[in-house]
């Protein structure tokens, strides 16, 4: 990777990022080129670092624990072509909805490495889920355990499941992406765990393999995932005693920590499996557990940093002794988590990469809300109208989270490698738009 006077940046960009020719270059492809060419705003994902951040975080927890499932959840970011390259990895898929599970089906992804999430799954989406026989449903509540039965019942099947529960421990991070506490409207309460299991246990229809929990994210410290697991580890060994409960299956979930931007950069993912693994080997034997399949569930860390978004700039607003806002051609329709979370991001003039910093910009998108603001006070070159902008740090949590917001369409993607730029989604036309609308 070469970006001469940007070093501090290149950890948020993807591993292929690269400055020539003054531009910004990933997967080998001129950034600018590919503006061009496919229009902006646009979200290109660098398929090297796509396939390496798969690999790694088989490779960081299969050499500390060799029966790891890594799932990835495909709520940070799921298409076709990335179901296929998760497929191909040999990575199992945590999905939360029938559109997630349509997706994985559409490129046959092997359903015994399928986890179905969420605290409100409807009858028709586990009717889906029982139908197509995926590995594990991962149940959230009582409503579940019994519709689940009852579905389970009527096509004579027996699904196993895993029993999400609630530790308590707060990871740290923004509270709306804080779900372990007990005020969380995911997962049991501890003090529910009891009746939970036998109520599992009860059912013919239901075979309760595991138990799972997810703190939030992101998470960039271990001592909030080791409490948690301590926790869950001694009820299970509760559970054993009262009702036999074999643990075959131990879930800590996701919400490892990803690199925004330069001045946060988080913690390896060896860092994590260290302490992860640590913790339940530790906790396994002090309790006489049997060492259960240990599954993991990253999304946001999986796939972050190999996705970049790239605006064009427009119009500009210059308020003596204030600000100067530079607008781009997208914003909050395609990335919301500025206005949501507070979130920041580095930016990069991708048409001027090797130009210096001259002045402080606001990067304002082109949505009508005053806090559609994508990056505040960025020191960037001097910008004219046409520059592409590139926001590193863009592959989770954008697109899924994307709206028709003033009724513009959607923005394509990419995937880049070698030099050569694949369309993994057209951008939404205006027919598209209003396909569904009837006058
Ligand atoms: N697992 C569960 C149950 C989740 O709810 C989430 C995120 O909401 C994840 C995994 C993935 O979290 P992250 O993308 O932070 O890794």
């Amino acid at each position: 990777m070469t970006f001469p006077g940007k070093e501090a940046q290149a950890g948020v960009f993807p591993e292929t990022a690269e400055i020539k020719n003054n531009h910004l270059f990933i997967g080998g492809c001129d950034t600018v080129e590919l503006a061009r060419e496919f229009g902006t705003p646009l979200y290109l994902f660098d398929e090297a670092t796509l396939r390496h951040r798969a690999a790694e975080f088989k490779e960081e927890f299969q050499s500390r624990y060799p029966d790891t499932l890594v799932l990835y959840a495909a709520k940070a970011f799921i298409c076709r072509a990335l179901a296929q390259l998760m497929k191909d990895e040999g990575l199992g898929l945590d999905v939360v909805s029938g559109g997630e599970l349509a997706i994985a089906r559409s490129v046959n992804f092997p359903r015994d490495k399928i986890y179905f999430h969420g605290n409100n799954k409807s009858p028709a989406e586990l009717t889906e889920a029982l139908d197509w026989k995926i590995g594990r449903v991962v149940v959230d509540n009582f409503y579940e355990l019994s519709l689940l039965s009852s579905l389970a019942q009527e096509r004579g099947r027996i699904q196993d499941i895993l029993l999400r529960l609630s530790p308590g421990i707060d990871p740290h991070t923004h509270h709306l992406t804080t779900t372990g506490v007990t005020d969380s409207k995911f997962g049991f309460l501890l003090a529910q765990a009891d009746e939970a299991v036998a109520q599992a246990q009860a059912s013919p229809y239901l075979n309760l393999i595991g138990l799972h929990l997810h703190l939030g994210s992101p998470i960039f410290e271990v001592e909030p995932y080791q409490q948690a697991i301590a926790i869950i580890l001694d009820l299970a060994a509760k559970m054993k005693a009262k009702h036999g409960l074999d643990l075959k299956e131990f879930s800590p979930g996701g919400g490892y920590a990803l690199s925004y931007t330069a001045d946060s950069p988080a913690p390896p993912i060896s860092h994590y499996a260290q302490a992860i693994v640590t913790a339940l080997t530790a906790d396994i034997s002090n309790l006489g557990i049997d060492p259960p399949r240990l599954v993991v569930e990253p999304g946001r860390s999986m796939v972050g940093r190999s996705g970049v978004a790239l605006y064009r700039t427009g119009a500009t607003k210059e308020i003596p002794g204030i600000r100067k806002y530079v607008s781009l051609d997208g914003g909050m329709g395609d990335n919301i988590r500025p206005p949501l979370y507070g979130a920041r991001y580095e930016a990069m003039a991708a048409s001027k990469a090797g130009n210096p910093d001259m002045e402080k910009v606001t990067l304002s998108g082109r949505f009508c809300e005053s806090g559609d603001i994508l990056v505040k006070d960025v020191a960037l070159p001097i910008l004219g109208a046409g520059d592409i902008i590139a926001i590193p740090a863009s592959g989770a949590y954008c697109i899924p989270m994307s709206s028709n917001y003033n009724a513009f369409p959607r923005p394509p993607i990419i995937m880049v490698r070698e030099g050569r730029a694949r369309l993994i989604r057209r951008r939404e036309s205006y027919e598209q738009l209003m396909s569904c609308d009837l006058v």
